[in-house]
């Protein structure tokens, strides 16, 4: 199967390798910068994106992870993993950056404490007629899509929670903890195609 790699700094990059393990990939964490050299795709999970931002500094990653996604890596990242690849987030934390790559703005923590964590069902006509079932915790919403991004899902008030572009694709929610596999297929395909 092709090799992917799930940022493993932190969040929960398990769920991930074992959903994409399932789905025949040879999975392997990534942490280093030699680590994502040997990856033919991506995985950025959900968790905290001001720590993960810090932590791929830190560790001299986020270099490399801007290189290798301007040069067409296909990458996939849940919540705090589309706050990673979005070229601007709002309501970071002070001095909070992205790797960028996604022609959109987010807003990080975006649904008020009322309704910070939700289950609904999506539309998602680029994954089939069946709806998706979408958890979402403490995600973010893209605001503003550029020219270059295409919205995948939007919630019932038009805000838009998954979108792609080239080889970049990135959702609020969290697909890899509801047994919903249908963007991971859809990533893998990435990877297969470019390989
Ligand atoms: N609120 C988190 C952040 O800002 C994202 C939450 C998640 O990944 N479940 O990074």
């Amino acid at each position: 199967g092709p090799r992917v790699g799930v940022l493993a700094l932190q969040g929960d990059f398990r769920e991930h390798a074992l959903v994409l393990a399932s789905l025949g990939a040879e999975v392997s964490l990534v942490r280093r910068p030699e680590e994502l050299e040997a990856v033919d795709g991506l995985v950025i999970p959900g968790g905290e994106s001001s720590v993960i931002d810090k932590l791929s500094r830190t560790f001299g990653l986020a270099e490399p992870l801007r290189a290798a996604i301007a040069g067409g890596l296909p990458v996939y990242g849940t919540c705090a993993g589309l706050i990673m690849l979005a070229d601007r987030v709002l309501d970071g934390i002070a001095g909070q950056e992205t790797l960028g790559g996604l022609d959109v703005v987010v807003r990080r923590n975006a649904f008020g404490s009322q309704n910070q964590s939700f289950e609904t069902e999506l539309e998602v006509p680029a994954l089939g007629a069946t709806p998706v079932r979408a958890v979402f915790i403490r995600g973010p919403v893209v605001e503003s899509v550029g020219a270059a991004a295409t919205p995948l899902a939007r919630l019932d008030d038009g805000r838009v929670v998954a979108v792609e572009q080239g080889n970049l694709l990135g959702t609020s929610f969290h697909p890899e903890i509801t047994g919903e596999h249908r963007f991971h297929e859809y990533f893998l395909s990435k990877v297969r195609a470019r390989r």
